[in-house]
C-alpha cells in the first residue's frame, strides 16, 4: 500500500473498494488516490483497442471550445499534447495553425495518429522529450493527470518543458461533480479503478498544481456546450461549474 503521492502520509480513510482496488482519502492533505495501483507495463495495451475512425461529434465540439480559449492567449506556437491518444485534439490544433507534437504510452493510439491522421505523434515519455532539449509554448493534458502515479512529479517535468510565458492547459474529472455523486463508480469520468490513480477535487487539484511549483493558475469555466444538450441542461452545467461541481475541472497555468 503506497503512501499519499502528494504529502507522503500513510494515514488515510477508505473512499471506496472496487474489486481489490482501494481508493482512499489522505487524512493529512485530503487527496483521494488509488492506494494499490496495478503494474503499468501492459495496462494501456488494450486501452485503445477500438479507435473510432472519425472523431465523435461530442468530442469535436469539446475540442473546438478548448481551442477557442487557447487562441485568446496563444494564437500560435509549439503545442505538446501529453497523452495524445489517437490524436483528435492534435489534428484540430494543427488545423487551427499550431505546430503540434504528441506523445502517448499506447502504441496502438500513436499508430492511428501517425498513420491515419499523419500527425507527429510518438510513444515517448516526458523524459524522452526533455532529453531533446525541447520547449513548448503550450502543453496540454486533457484527462491525463489522473492517470499518473505521481502527478506532482510529472507536472514538474512538464514545467521544465515550458518556454518562458508558455501555458499549460489541463483538465481532469471532478470527484465533487454532481455526475459523480449521482452515478458514483459507474460514471465513466471516474474510470474506476484501473486507470485512474488520483481523483481530484478543486481543492486537491489546486494543491497539486502549487506543489509542482506553479504560481499562476486560473480555473476555466468551460461548461462544454454539446450538440443535443437542452438549454436547461446547459444552464445547470454552467451553474454547477461556478461552484466547482461540473463534470470536469479545467485549468490554465502559466509557466
Ligand atoms: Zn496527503
Amino acid at each position: 500500500m503506497r503512501p499519499c503521492p502528494n504529502c507522503e502520509s500513510s494515514r488515510s480513510s477508505l473512499f471506496c473498494l472496487e474489486q481489490n482496488f482501494r481508493v482512499v482519502t489522505c487524512s493529512s492533505c485530503g487527496l483521494t488516490y488509488l492506494q494499490n495501483p496495478p503494474a503499468e507495463q501492459t495496462l494501456y495495451e488494450s486501452y485503445y483497442e477500438t479507435v473510432p475512425q472519425q472523431m465523435p461529434a461530442e468530442l469535436s465540439s469539446i475540442i473546438a471550445q478548448r481551442l477557442a480559449v487557447m487562441k485568446v492567449r496563444s494564437p500560435a506556437g509549439r503545442v505538446l499534447d501529453v497523452g495524445c491518444g489517437p490524436g483528435f485534439f492534435l489534428a484540430e490544433a494543427r488545423a487551427a495553425g499550431y505546430d503540434v507534437h504528441g506523445i502517448d504510452v499506447s502504441a496502438l493510439a500513436v499508430r492511428f495518429a501517425a498513420e491515419s491522421l499523419h500527425l507527429p505523434a510518438e510513444v515517448a515519455s516526458l523524459e524522452d522529450v526533455a532529453a531533446r532539449d525541447a520547449s513548448f509554448d503550450i502543453i496540454t493534458l486533457w484527462h491525463v493527470l489522473e492517470h499518473f502515479l505521481n502527478p506532482v512529479a510529472e507536472l514538474q517535468k512538464i514545467r521544465k518543458l515550458m518556454a518562458p510565458g508558455a501555458y499549460l492547459y489541463l483538465e481532469v474529472p471532478n470527484l465533487h461533480s454532481i455526475k459523480f455523486r449521482l452515478s458514483g463508480r459507474k460514471w465513466v469520468g471516474g474510470n474506476h479503478p484501473l486507470y485512474h490513480r488520483t481523483f481530484f477535487t478543486k481543492t486537491t487539484l489546486e494543491k497539486t498544481i502549487a506543489l509542482a511549483g506553479f504560481q499562476q493558475s486560473e480555473r476555466l469555466l468551460l461548461s462544454y456546450r454539446v450538440p443535443g444538450h437542452s438549454g436547461l441542461y446547459s444552464s445547470v452545467k454552467k451553474i454547477s461549474n461556478l461552484v466547482a461541481m461540473d463534470a470536469f475541472l479545467t485549468y490554465m497555468i502559466r509557466a
